[in-house]
């Protein structure tokens, strides 16, 4: 079967999209860790930060972090989490970075 992630970005499948531009969505985690867990996916498959060689692109997540961490109210607070491969405890084989934040 097709990448998860692939097919929320290909409308295959449903989201919470809070952001989406040309080469990045951000949308709702579907199994929260935290009051804001988001998650940043480049639209590109990529398996993991090891196969990432696109310097701009990885520049792009930072920001549109930045971005959406101040859109949603925790700028001044919160973590950014990157699982990287089976051992790293990652699940979905395409790259992506949690956004966590909202604590009290
Ligand atoms: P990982 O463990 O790979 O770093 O994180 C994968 C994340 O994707 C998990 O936090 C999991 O809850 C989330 N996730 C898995 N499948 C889906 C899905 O179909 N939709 C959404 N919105 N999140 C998903
Ligand atoms: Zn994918």
């Amino acid at each position: 079967m097709k990448c998860i992630f692939c097919q929320i970005i290909n409308k295959e499948s449903p989201a919470d999209v809070v952001f989406e531009n040309e080469k990045i969505i951000v949308f709702k985690d579907i199994n929260p860790k935290a009051p804001v867990h988001l998650l940043v996916v480049p639209k590109e498959h990529i398996k993991s930060l090891n196969k990432l060689e696109n310097k701009e692109l990885l520049f792009e997540i930072f920001l549109t972090i930045k971005k959406i961490a101040r859109k949603v109210g925790i700028l001044q607070g919160h973590q950014v989490i990157i699982s990287v491969g089976e051992k790293g405890g990652q699940e979905v084989d395409h790259l992506h970075f949690h956004l966590l934040g909202g604590w009290k």
